[in-house]
């Protein structure tokens, strides 16, 4: 399982004049999040890093060992405040996917800064790519969709001089082509939200990610973190990732 969040965030602290590019729809409190990332760990799950987890998918060890990864998308100022403290205090490594450019209308203060990216190797925390501007990939020309995914790599790569290995979608949107431009641009694994159940070799540039409700106490949410009963949700996973595939 691989858990996708954005904002790490008391409400109280959110911002009242804020874009929709902001998503601040997905935001959870600190609270819930320290008490999602326990209970999942009480539920069986074992934390891994990103790399880990998809090297294990070749062997079904990610899925016999129930590994489980933590990623967070966009690159937000909160989740430097409030989810790397809890993750560090909790022993958890974590990916965040972040935008290398401007995102149009978001005040760039509520992003982290390069200097606050470099201290995240240190915690544990990779940094991966989601794109340069948070543009809907599978509508880009093909000269654009590759400066968005090349460039990131790029951009990313530079100010923190390490690889960037990992890719996450905007929206979660791809389609075979996006496929295709990820994995020439020199991406080892990207992250979707499309499917479900278990992720596997053949899921690799679509990496299926979960997000559970706040409380996590819906029935739907104890099926999801039942490693057991998690089985019954894989097969309505290859259905609608292969009209993805073919779809815009
Ligand atoms: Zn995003």
């Amino acid at each position: 399982m691989i858990l996708m969040y954005h904002h790490v965030c008391p409400a109280e602290q959110v911002p009242t004049d804020v874009v929709p590019l902001e998503g601040w729809r997905y935001c959870i409190s600190p609270k819930d999040f320290r008490r999602q990332l326990q209970r999942l760990r009480q539920c069986g799950w074992m934390y891994v890093d990103l790399e880990t987890y998809v090297a294990g998918l070749e062997r079904g060890e990610t899925r016999r060992n129930r590994w489980l990864s933590v990623t967070f998308d966009d690159g937000w100022l909160d989740n430097f405040q409030y989810s790397v403290p809890i993750l560090t205090e909790l022993q958890i490594p974590a990916t965040i996917f972040v935008v290398s450019g401007t995102m149009a209308g978001v005040p760039s203060e509520r992003r982290m800064s390069v200097a606050q990216l470099r201290q995240l190797h240190a915690l544990k925390i990779e940094v991966g790519a989601h794109t340069r501007t948070h543009p809907n990939l599978p509508t880009l020309g093909d000269a654009q969709l590759r400066e968005e995914l090349v460039g990131a790599k790029q951009d990313l790569e530079r100010v923190l001089e390490r690889p960037v290995r990992y890719l996450a979608y905007p929206g979660g949107r791809f389609n075979q082509r996006v496929v295709e431009s990820v994995q020439s641009a020199g991406y080892d694994a990207a992250c979707s939200v499309i499917g479900g159940g278990w992720n596997s070799a053949a899921t690799r540039y679509w990496l299926y990610r979960d997000v559970f409700t706040d409380e996590m106490n819906s029935l739907k949410d104890r099926v999801k973190s039942s490693p057991v009963w998690r089985n019954l949700l894989h097969w309505r996973a290859e259905r609608s990732v292969r009209q993805r595939l073919h779809g815009q």
